[in-house]
């Protein structure tokens, strides 16, 4: 699905719709690990700004960048919610994926009641699970952006 967004409330509000339909979703199809969802795109395109809409529908707090942090974890407040947990991993600062398995990464993707979002997934693929949500962001111009929500199967 392809998506325009004219401003940062734009994306999220993107973000905020996908959040409600993944809480939204019947548990058979969402299967027995983490929703994983992959965010891709160059400095400044909104991956961020993409996580703070998406969590702010799940009452899981003021999303603070992780960059210097690497993973943060919160707490998912939104009512009758399958999921507990949300994780925002920044990747930029990474080497490669193995950075991530001292973390416990791996743990991560597999609790079933976790949604865990990646910046820079790109740069760590080999971790990410054989399905994923990617949202690719492309950067227009200042305040323009395309944004490509794919379910990704390897
Ligand atoms: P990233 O995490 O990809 O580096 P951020 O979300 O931190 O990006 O920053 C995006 C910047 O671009 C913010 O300053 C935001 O206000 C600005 N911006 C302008 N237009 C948009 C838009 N349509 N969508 C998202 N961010 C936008
Ligand atoms: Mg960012």
């Amino acid at each position: 699905m392809i998506y325009k967004s004219k401003n940062p409330f734009e994306t999220q509000k993107i973000a905020s719709n996908l959040a409600k339909k993944i809480i939204n979703s019947d548990q058979k199809i969402l299967g027995r690990t983490a929703v994983v969802l992959g965010l891709e795109g160059e400095l400044g395109a909104g991956k961020t700004t993409f996580v703070k809409g998406f969590a702010h529908r799940l009452g899981a707090g003021n999303i603070k960048s992780p960059t210097f942090i690497l993973i943060k974890k919160y707490s998912i407040k939104a009512q009758n919610s399958h999921f507990k947990y949300l994780y925002h991993l920044d990747c930029y600062r990474l080497k490669d994926h193995k950075d991530l398995i001292p973390l416990g990464i791996k743990d991560m993707t597999r609790e079933p009641h976790s949604i865990v979002l990646i910046e820079w997934s790109d740069r760590v693929k080999k971790i990410l699970p054989k399905k994923y949500i990617k949202i690719h962001i492309d950067h227009i111009n200042k305040n323009k952006r395309k944004l490509e929500i794919t379910e990704h199967r390897l």
